[in-house]
Formats: structure tokens, sequence, C-alpha cells
């Protein structure tokens, strides 16, 4: 790693490269705080740095040598001193401007500003990392098969959410992946509905979406139940869903553009008139950051591969209404896919 990162180093004509995207450092290091550290890239090694409070958990945690800086100078002081004679470079998309001008004053010339480098070694995970991703898949899948004996009409959404979170927290997850998502009747129909005060009712379709950290790893699933009875429309749209879903998971396969993916969904939404209310991209990467490449969407360059972590998660969404989506966590194999998420996607009736 050390080596490949220099030559990109070299490439855009820097000695030393700041890494400080969390999800980047967490990457090169492996250490657990990482919005409280940074990776140093100079002459021919990489570095930690952090501060003072983090002392026996870097030597713990750091696959990599660390340092921390002294309270008697700032962060940039002491990284300043460190590159002295190499120019520098930084990630332009992590940095602010009121940072990069403090850096600046420092170094006395203003650092290179780069794409992200680290973000394509994260694009195809290792063995390892799948591992961890699995764990936290079978953490979340576990939870949904908890939660369904909670949900009921009377029921706070957040209430749900906090016994999700908590069964998550118990089975070993080291956080969650994001604010778990519990959106119930109308309010099904915001796609990013995280959970509110509102009472599930007997007629409700209540959407989860929710998943685990397991040693720095995301899991992100969804799946959409039924309290009671409901409507014969969304019998209809669930049914839809889960075609369009089916479709585009037999489909994953190396070497296929990401646009054609989620073509293969939008197509059998069309085909049921529903393609207007699926708002956003099929899907997404998933790792350390729980939305990172590949992007899968009608306007994405990317192509899948081999050992790549994607989403697949078709929805419907008619405002104010009704809204309801189903989504799996699946790896790119050398042939076609493996299907992380086990939980059952027929429609549950509770
Ligand atoms: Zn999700
Ligand atoms: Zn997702």
């Amino acid at each position: 790693m050390l080596k490949r990162l220099q030559n990109d180093i070299e490439a855009i004509g820097a000695g030393a490269f700041l890494v400080t995207n969390p999800a980047n450092v967490r990457y090169l290091s492996g250490f657990s705080n990482p919005k409280d550290a940074r990776v140093l890239v100079y002459a021919n090694e990489m570095i930690l740095i952090t501060d003072g409070r983090y002392n026996a958990q870097a030597e713990a945690e750091s696959k990599i040598d660390y340092k921390i800086f002294p309270i008697t100078k700032s962060l940039n002081e002491f990284i300043a001193e460190l590159v002295k004679g190499k120019k520098l470079a930084i990630e332009a998309n992590q940095i602010s401007v009121a940072e990069n001008n403090a850096l600046t004053e420092i170094l006395t010339y203003e650092p290179i500003a780069s794409e992200d480098i680290v973000a394509k070694y994260r694009l195809v995970k290792t063995e390892t990392e799948l591992e961890q991703i699995r764990i936290a898949a079978r953490i979340a899948d576990d939870a949904f098969s908890h939660i369904l004996n909670y949900i009921k009409p009377g029921v706070k959404e957040v209430e749900i959410a906090l016994e999700l979170e908590g069964f998550m927290r118990k089975a070993g997850a080291e956080g969650l992946a994001f604010d778990s998502i519990v959106a119930s009747g109308y309010r099904s129909s915001m796609p990013h509905g995280t959970a509110s005060q509102k009472l599930i009712e007997a007629g409700d379709l209540v959407t989860l979406d929710f998943g685990a950290n397991y040693n720095g790893y995301n899991s992100d699933m969804t799946r959409t139940v039924a309290v009671g009875q409901i409507s014969e429309q969304a019998h209809m749209i669930y049914h839809s869903v889960l075609e369009a879903q089916e479709a585009a998971l037999k489909a994953v396969k190396p070497n296929l553009d990401c646009k054609d993916l989620d073509a293969v969904a939008r197509g059998i939404l069309e085909k049921h008139e529903l393609a207007e209310y699926f708002s956003h991209g099929l899907g997404h990467g998933v790792g350390i950051d729980i939305h990172e490449a590949p992007r899968l969407s009608m306007k994405s360059k990317d192509r899948l591969e081999p050992n790549m972590v994607i989403t697949i998660e078709p929805g419907v969404y008619i405002p104010n209404k009704i809204g309801l989506r189903i989504e799996d966590l699946v790896f790119v194999t050398d042939n076609d896919y493996e299907l992380v998420s086990k939980s059952n996607k027929n429609l549950i009736q509770l």
C-alpha cells in the first residue's frame, strides 16, 4: 500500500500527503477514532498522528507507526515540521477553506489540492474486509427477526428504532451504520424518514432501513412490513418493488455498468407505471463509509468488479400517501454475486 501511495503522490508532484478523510484514516491505520487523527505519508513511511488522549488506543489499534503531537504545538505546526523540505498535498474535498488557509500560513506555501487518492483502493474489498461486512450484515438480519415482535399498533417509531439499535449493540455492533429509518403510514413516502414520535397504526406499511457497524465496516438493509390489512394498492406496489429488486439482484455480475443495473430495476417499475415514483438511484457501495463508490444510478460511470460491495434498493414513494423500499447488501463475485442480506423479502403481515 505504501509503495502504491508513494507512486500516486509523486504523480501529482508532491513529496508528502496528508490524509484527513476519517474513512481513509481508518482504512490506512485501523485506528477507531479517525475523526481525531490524520495519516501522513512522507519520506518512506506512513504514520498516524493523533493527540495525547489517544496514546493507549493508538498503541493498541494502529497498524502503522503513530506519533502523538505535543500539546505545546498545533497539529498544523507539527505536520509542517515533519514534512519540511517536501511539497505537501492534501485531500481537497475534505479540508475547509479555513483549514487550508491555516495550513498555507504555517507551510508558507499553498498545499497541492489533490483528489481522493485513497478512495480507489477502498473500492474493491479484501477478504478480511468482506468478513467484517458479513458479520455486520448478520447482526442486522438478527435484529430484523427480533424487531418483528415489537411492531404493532400504538408503538412509536422511535421505540422501534431504539429496540433495533439496542439489539445490534448487544449483538456486538461497534455502533450504528447510520440513524435508523423507521417510517410508517404516510411517513413511509419519505425515503429518508428517520424514526419519529408517530405511533404505528393498523393498516400502516412500515419501512425499516438500518445497519450495524462492525470493526469499522457497515451493513445496510431495508425491509417494509405491513401492520394488519393493507390496501390493494399497497400490495401492488410491494410486489412491483420486489420484482424490480429481484431482477436487478439476478443481473449483478462483474464488468456490468452500474447504470445498466439501475436500468433493470427502473424498467420493471416502468412496466408497472411506477417508475416516476422511484426517485433515487438503485444503490451504492458500502464499506467504512455507508455511502461510497460505486454509485448505482442513471448517471453513474462506475462499473462492477469482483469484491465490490453494493446495495440493491429500489423504492416507490407516492408523496404523503405511501412508500416502500426493499434493500439487500450484495458482494460482486468472480462470476455473479453473493447475497449477504439473508432476511426474507416476501411481504410480512404482522
Ligand atoms: Zn439502507
Ligand atoms: Zn442503502
